[in-house]
């Protein structure tokens, strides 16, 4: 009988972003599951420390960099044989992306490379290993943003999150035949450092958000991770090419309670 404790035993499971937030989070549940972990990430102190608690792997990774991302799916393989589950997630949203009219190119492109080119990368990599196997699983964070519009633009990170909602569609549709299974999670808003830093610490801006969320309240990372163990797991293998939205609601609301 599969249990939660044994449910992804020896699955190999590569997360990028993994020193913060939602990857932090999902490495730890994965790990609580049976998983072995990498963790991929630009912050070489978090990442070998979460690597150390973990009984995981660091690698030190941009996802922007061709090499390193080669290099992470490489040594992924090279240590523990195969790789099961990549959970593409590093992602970056700084307050110089905003309104298309003040956004200047340099700030667009910055986030199109951290968020769009680094799956397409960490993807490319993933596949030419998955497909030798016959099996896998690709998680692509995008976002709620990747199915709603808002007026608070954040005009190349949503742009982002379209990309790589898109992009996880049609290479499902792909490989589906090969064994391979690929998701775009949707997170709603959640309390992360990413989060923080960007508004959830200035109460009011916290609240202009707030009040699209029909439970009022932003998402715990572990609510995100809960999700990200269900489809890196054989219980999901009849999820793909979804928008697994995690939002707590708000991608359905219109007005929400008082
Ligand atoms: P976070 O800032 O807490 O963590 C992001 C991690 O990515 C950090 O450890 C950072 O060092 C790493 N990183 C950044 N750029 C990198 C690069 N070039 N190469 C390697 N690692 C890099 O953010 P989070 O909230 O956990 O966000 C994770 C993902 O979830 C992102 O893709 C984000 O866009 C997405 N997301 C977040 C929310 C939210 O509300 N927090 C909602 C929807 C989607």
């Amino acid at each position: 009988m599969t249990t939660a404790a044994t449910r992804l035993k020896d699955k190999v499971c590569v997360i990028t972003g993994g020193a913060s937030g939602l990857g932090l989070a999902s490495a730890r549940r994965l790990v609580e599951e049976g998983a072995k972990v990498v963790i991929a990430d630009l912050d070489e102190v978090r990442g070998q420390e979460i690597a150390e608690e973990l009984g995981g792997l660091f690698v030190r990774t941009n996802v922007a960099e061709e090499e390193d991302v080669k290099n992470l799916f490489a040594t992924t393989v090279e240590h523990f044989g195969r790789v099961d589950v990549a959970f593409n997630n590093a992602g970056i949203n700084p307050t110089d992306d905003n309104s298309i009219l003040t956004t200047d190119l340099a700030a667009w492109q910055k986030v199109q490379t951290v968020n769009l080119t680094s799956v397409f990368l960490c993807c490319k990599y993933a596949l030419t290993h998955m497909v030798a196997q016959g099996s896998g699983s690709i998680i692509n964070t995008a976002s709620f943003v990747a199915l709603m519009g808002a007026a608070t633009s954040q005009i190349s990170y949503s742009a982002s999150k379209g990309g790589v909602l898109s992009m996880s569609r049609e290479l499902a549709v792909q490989f589906a035949k090969e064994g391979i299974r690929v998701n775009a999670l949707c997170p709603g808003p959640v309390n992360t450092p990413l989060l923080r830093d960007l508004f959830a610490a200035d109460p009011v801006q916290a609240q202009r958000r707030l009040v699209h969320v029909p439970g009022g309240r932003f998402g715990e990372p572990e609510e995100i991770a809960a999700a990200v163990a269900f489809l890196a797991s054989d219980d999901s293998t009849f999820v793909n090419a979804s928008a697994f939205t995690v939002d707590g609601g708000i991608t359905s609301a219109y007005v929400t309670a008082e």
